[in-house]
């Protein structure tokens, strides 16, 4: 799989290539569904994992933000596959704080988490995974160098942007029927850019009872 992002240019960083490898996307996708094809994969309440090249992607843009040390929040955590990726990135002296508004996902994804490489980044509590609605962030971990958000929202949160440290970067898709992947800067100067990546196809960025009416 990571050969095969290589080859198609989607990993171009040692880092990234090395955290998924180091990651196995087997232990995070659902029993007898293939983990390593580059397709999303659904994993219950209406929420998928994401194909293995928008993780790629989301890890590349913020890789000068996950550097050790670093602290990084994944809104939207679902499986915990990139929560757990961040967390190997900054190690053991970073901060990585993943928040899901699914409880059985949270707890299904701390479970996949302790099989992972990452197991004792989050025994040591480096890494920590909470059910709360991601649209307030999670304001003691801010301010943040990296947040993701893996579910797209009509409009970026104004709450994500005041917890994002100046330097810091956030990676974010953003619209209903189409949808950009926005990179959005806060400068040192504490203003903000934004900028659209490439046009992506994630679930919404709502209220726990909207996602679930229809489950
Ligand atoms: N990066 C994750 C993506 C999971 S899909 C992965 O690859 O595993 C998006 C996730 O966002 C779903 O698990 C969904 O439950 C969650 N989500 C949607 N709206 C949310 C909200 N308001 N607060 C927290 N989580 C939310």
């Amino acid at each position: 799989m990571v050969e095969y992002l290589k080859q198609h240019g989607i990993i171009k960083s040692r880092e990234v290539a090395e955290v998924m490898e180091a990651i196995d996307r087997g232990l995070f996708v659902p029993a007898g569904c293939p983990p390593y094809v580059d397709r999303p994969v659904q994993i219950g309440y209406n929420a998928t994992i994401s194909a293995p090249h928008m993780h790629a992607s989301c890890l590349e843009l913020l890789e000068k933000q996950l550097l050790p040390g670093m602290s990084a929040l994944d809104v939207g955590s679902g499986t915990g596959y990139l929560t757990a990726c961040f967390a190997l990135m900054v190690g053991p002296q970073g901060h990585v704080v993943g928040v899901e508004h699914i409880p059985e996902l949270v707890t299904s994804s701390v479970e996949n988490i302790k099989k992972s490489s990452a197991a004792s980044l989050s025994k040591e509590g480096s890494l920590s995974i909470h059910v709360a609605d991601g649209r307030l962030g999670w304001p003691e971990l801010a301010p943040c160098d990296a947040i993701h958000v893996g579910a797209a929202a009509p409009e970026i949160p104004q709450p994500l942007i005041d917890q994002l440290k100046p330097g810091g970067r956030m990676v974010i898709p953003v619209g209903t029927v189409f949808q950009n992947l926005k990179v959005v800067d806060k400068k040192l100067d504490g203003s903000v850019s934004v900028r659209n990546e490439i046009c992506v196809w994630y679930v919404p960025f709502t209220s726990r009872a909207t996602q679930l009416h229809d489950y």
